[in-house]
């Protein structure tokens, strides 16, 4: 590509309004513009970076069995009522009526579109399982767009679903496809670690976030130093286990079980006023404690409780989303795994809320030492410590070290969460119908640009690693009126194409000192740069990675480019 023809709008000075230095970098260097918050035009060199990750994506999931689709954004309110997430998933799902005033979701995620598709179309346990996948823009209406397209309002994202006859088989898959983003994330050039998700009823196995490390990311890992153990801070255990609370829990312990109730009493039972609904309990079922938080109009994430040790948190939501949010428990709890775990809880938890919450005119109902903040956060418990630097590590392996990480990748189990809500079902072996189970997996391909930069730049700009750099080698002629310049340049930009090189030709009657300092800021692996001596054939080879160049002659180039 010659520059001249291409766009690259290169900056000098840093934008006032960018706070980490890939946001910086990319406006810098002419990848991207934004349009509005969270919304960016990806320039051609964005793109070619893009459709790199892309491919890399794209060969991991085909070689561990994904085959792509490509669904719409535009999506009918219908599905994501049938799933409750309509009402579950806030304000961050773009809704949009057309001109019949029938109500649209943009795709946020795709579980509803995938799960009515594979249903209508998919019978029998002779199909499964199958796994899809597609990369396309999604949309989310984020509280805080920030740090340019790591958190965008409309971004990229490769989001793929699979469909099982049985655990067993979604394990399999699973495993795989964890595979696969390691693969995907290595290849990207990226310093990144894996880790547990959820620490959910499932033992916190079924649910891993790929987290790129960097000081600007927005979550926290907590790891050990010796061993293999990685979660997600806000999953990690806390330590301490309810000493101040005895007396209230030895309370809690009397309770015989509550009656059970069907999910449809429930629904009906909670079709009460949100102020009834914003209290929360504690049970103790077996050796387990299990939380009910009874969400008001608080943010799931706020509730930081999700990671109390030996605890199940179901989380409701408000009175009107869980009416509407098929099976009531399952809308909340997002990652654990629905079809196992709730059941036994909701009978528990609903009953809690039955009687406990939603019934707070039962005076008798009222358990006491158990009342909760506003926020869920639980004033007795004040002395639970999360897990701590320098703490042991859960798996008894070495001790706890911080580290900051950005979210580029989810592997999810889902179960049968969707599959129930939607009726997506087949008949097994023995002709009997059951619902299919679930997985997902996400990966922020845009996040992915932007980590790699991240991780990969120094003070003049970005440092492309090979596998996703926008072009293999930059050709800068320093003077291009000079016609010895100008022809070996030319020369070269096409013998380097014939072989096989990506190249980028700065043909533009710019000063040389532009040309180089544009040239850093865009970060090729290689610049050959072509000056006085061009008349000899000799130019100059530049390592962009280690600042290392040398003087060579036209025939050592090629052994010198390998
Ligand atoms: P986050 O915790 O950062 O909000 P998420 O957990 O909501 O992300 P998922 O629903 O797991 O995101 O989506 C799969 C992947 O999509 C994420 O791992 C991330 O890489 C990417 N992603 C999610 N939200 C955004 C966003 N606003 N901008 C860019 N990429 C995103
Ligand atoms: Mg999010
Ligand atoms: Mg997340
Ligand atoms: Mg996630």
């Amino acid at each position: 590509m010659k520059q001249s023809m291409t766009f690259i709008p290169t900056l000098r000075e840093v934008p006032a309004d960018a706070e980490v230095k890939s946001h910086q970098l990319m406006l810098r260097a002419g990848f991207v513009r934004q349009s509005a918050s969270g919304v960016y035009s990806y320039l051609p060199l964005a793109q070619k970076v893009l459709k790199k990750i892309e491919q890399i994506v794209r060969e991991e999931m085909n070689s561990a069995g994904a085959v792509e689709l490509l669904m719409p954004a535009l999506q009918q309110a219908e599905l994501w009522q049938e799933s409750g997430r309509w009402y579950s998933y806030g304000s961050e799902l773009m809704r949009l009526k057309d001109r019949h005033g029938r109500e649209f979701a943009l795709g946020a995620t795709h579980e509803e579109m995938i799960t009515s598709i594979v249903r209508d179309e998919i019978k029998s346990y002779k199909r499964l399982p199958l796994t899809l996948y597609q990369i396309q823009s999604k949309f989310r209406d984020e509280k805080r767009p920030r740090f340019g397209v790591l958190r965008g309002r409309e971004f990229i994202m490769k989001d793929a679903y699979s469909f099982h006859a049985s655990h067993a088989s979604l394990d399999e898959v699973y495993e795989k496809m964890f595979q696969a983003y390691h693969n995907t994330f290595t290849r990207c050039g990226l310093d990144f670690r894996a880790v547990i998700a959820d620490s959910g009823a499932m033992g916190g196995k079924d649910t891993h976030e790929f987290m790129v490390l960097s000081d600007v990311g927005e979550d926290t890992i907590a790891y050990s130093d010796t061993s293999q153990y990685a979660a997600n801070i806000e999953m990690a255990p806390v330590l301490s286990k309810y000493e101040r609370s005895t007396e209230s829990l030895n309370e809690l312990e009397k309770i015989e079980t509550p009656q059970q109730k069907t999910i449809e009493e429930i629904s009906a039972f909670l079709q009460v006023s949100k102020e009834k609904c914003i209290k929360s309990l504690l049970f103790k079922v077996d050796d387990r404690f299990v939380l009910v938080l009874v969400r008001g109009d608080h943010e799931v994430n706020d509730i930081k409780v999700k990671n109390l040790l030996n605890v199940t948190v179901v989380e409701l939501a408000s009175a009107e989303e869980t009416k509407n949010t098929v099976g009531c428990l399952p809308g909340f709890i997002g990652p654990l795994n629905v079809a196992e775990d709730v059941e036994i809880i909701a009978d528990y938890a609903t009953s809690a809320v039955v009687n406990g919450v939603c019934g707070a005119n039962q005076e008798d109902y009222h358990y006491k030492g158990v009342t909760l903040e506003r926020d869920g956060r639980i004033s007795q418990f004040a002395d639970l410590r999360f897990i701590q630097e320098g703490d042991p590590s859960p798996d008894g392996e070495g001790v706890i070290t911080f580290a900051r990480g950005i979210e580029v990748g989810h592997v999810f189990k889902l179960g049968t969460r969707y599959s129930d809500a939607m009726n997506a079902t087949f008949l097994d072996e023995n002709g009997r119908s059951q619902s299919m189970i679930m997985g997902c997996y996400g990966i922020g391909v845009s996040r992915t640009l932007a980590a790699i930069i991240e991780q990969h730049h120094d003070e003049n700009g970005i440092v492309w690693p090979k596998s996703v750099a926008p072009f293999d080698i930059h050709l800068v002629p320093v003077n291009i009126k000079n016609d010895a310049q100008k022809d070996l340049a030319e020369n070269l930009y096409q013998q380097l194409m014939e072989k096989g090189y990506d190249v980028l030709l700065d043909d533009r009657q710019e000063r040389v000192g532009v040309k180089f300092a544009d040239s850093d800021l865009i970060g090729l692996p290689i610049r050959i740069t072509i000056g006085k001596r061009a008349d000899e054939g000799i130019v100059e080879l530049k390592v962009r990675k280690t600042g290392e160049s040398m003087e060579i002659s036209l025939n050592e180039l090629e052994s010198q480019l390998e």
